[in-house]
């Protein structure tokens, strides 16, 4: 029997552990919050168990229904009819299925049918090899057209990304759409998933099976440093312990790793570091009506500074309306530094804009939640920059979420990677 410590209990640390334990290794997993979970981690929103940042599955998340079954937990898996639409000139239009587009009032027919053709094309392709090299911006302009792009994509490209929105990959947006396009019914339906319970049922359900099987759980546990001797990684400190380990498997986000392991060969401290994060501030509101009958509310409109609107009340209800409003930008930007009543003041706002029969009185509560690392930039070419998961130091293996490039970070994806992470501890050449 081995001894594996794995640094990270999101849903990737928790796979890995998980898988590790059942495999017959002994386990320690070290997450400085204090509980599991990472970005999928639920709080309570004034008697509502609901997860920090909304999270919805779609049909091709095969790892979670697999871990799901293997649980015994598969039964909680709910489907729900959901749509998306665009805020744009003042109004609310449905989209996502043929019938909205042709319907859709802002484009062209020449542009309805080119942008129609490129999102069928998208949700058919195999793999997005082809288009690598170019960017989401030349992409879109390429198969959909300049003027679709100017309508559709660039105020929300901008209010993502700022600065970095034109380094995006094609392949990573193309990924996003063909994993949201194929979540249907039919083509004339989309249909999304949640858990019974939201996402903390599963990351308590792969908390409590790795302790039945003898694995430990460590919270309030920040690992500091690796420790290495002969090239080979002996163990953890974390809080002032030392955890002795055969094999290390570290998921918490790659912009921490060089402080936490400075014994990393040089070129690989160069890779971890050009990694760039952008953060993500997302403001709840817990309302007595609803906005729209939509889950996703796309906005383009230049007096609103959110990409769009999250009813999730609209795919998992819980007995109120309960809106996310996503605020992504790099940490450079001066509005990270806000305060939370700027944020939640300013969604009001739009709220109130975008549906005039909401007032302050319809208003039962609200939160904002904030998380420095989010999403990963992952520009063409994206997979030359990523060092290997399994490091040139015996027995350490490093990933995170952008390390399964070109699909966006994902519960399923983490899951996935994780599971294969324990696999793959003893392999002479690791993943
Ligand atoms: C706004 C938002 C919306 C999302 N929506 C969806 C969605 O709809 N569907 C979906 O599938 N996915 C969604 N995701 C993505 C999903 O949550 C992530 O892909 C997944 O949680 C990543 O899991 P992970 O374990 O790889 O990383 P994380 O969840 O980031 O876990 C890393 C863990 O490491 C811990 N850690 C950090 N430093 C240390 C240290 N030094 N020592 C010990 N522990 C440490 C952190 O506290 C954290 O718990 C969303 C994410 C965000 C931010």
């Amino acid at each position: 029997m081995s001894h594996i410590v794995v640094l990270g209990a999101g849903p990737m640390g928790l796979a890995a552990a998980q898988r590790a334990v059942t495999l017959g290794h002994q386990v320690d997993l070290l997450e400085a919050g204090s509980e599991v979970g990472g970005m999928a981690a639920h709080f309570d929103f004034s008697g509502v168990s609901i997860e920090r940042f909304y999270h919805f599955i779609c049909k091709s998340d095969q790892p979670t229904f697999d871990l799901m079954k293997e649980l015994g937990i598969l039964d909680k898996m709910r489907w729900a009819n959901t749509s998306m639409a665009y805020y744009t000139h003042g109004k609310v239009h449905k989209w996502g299925d043929p019938i909205s587009l042709l319907r859709y009032p802002h484009l062209s027919p020449i542009e309805k049918l080119r942008t129609g053709w490129q999102m069928f094309l998208t949700t058919k392709a195999r793999n997005f090899a082809a288009i690598e090299h170019l960017t989401s911006r030349e992409w879109i302009e390429r198969g959909s057209g300049k003027s679709v792009y100017a309508k559709l994509w660039k105020r929300l490209q901008e209010l993502k990304f700022y600065e970095l929105a034109d380094e995006v990959s094609a392949s990573w947006i193309a990924t996003r759409i063909k994993r949201i396009g194929n979540s249907r019914k039919s083509i004339f339906q989309e249909q999304l998933g949640y858990i019974e319970g939201g996402s903390k049922a599963l990351m308590d359900e792969i908390a409590s099976d790795i302790q039945r099987k003898g694995g430990r759980i460590h919270l309030r546990a920040q690992a500091e440093r690796v420790h290495i001797e002969d090239g080979h990684v002996t163990g953890v400190l974390a809080a002032g312990t030392n955890y002795p380990a055969d094999a290390v498997i570290s998921t918490i986000p790659v912009p921490l790793i060089n402080d936490m392991i400075p014994d990393l060969p040089q070129d690989f401290r160069e890779r971890y570091a050009s990694i760039r994060n952008i953060g993500a501030i997302c403001v709840l509101f817990k309302l007595r009506k609803s906005v729209t009958p939509h889950f996703w509310l796309n906005i383009v409109d230049d007096g609103m500074d959110i990409p769009g609107l999250i009813e999730f009340s609209n795919l998992r209800p819980v007995g109120s309306t309960i809106i996310y409003a996503p605020y992504y930008m790099p940490t450079t930007q001066p509005k990270w530094k806000w305060e939370d009543h700027q944020f939640i003041d300013q969604v009001k706002d739009y709220i109130k804009r975008i549906n005039p029969s909401v007032t302050d009185d319809d208003v039962l509560d609200t939160k904002v939640a904030r998380l420095r690392y989010a999403q990963p930039i992952c520009e063409p070419h994206f997979l030359n920059r990523l060092p290997p998961v399994q490091t040139p130091i015996r027995g350490l293996q490093i990933a995170d979420t952008c390390f399964y490039y070109p699909e966006d970070r994902g519960v399923a994806e983490s899951i996935r990677l994780g599971r294969r992470m324990a696999e793959a501890v003893f392999m002479p050449h690791g993943l």
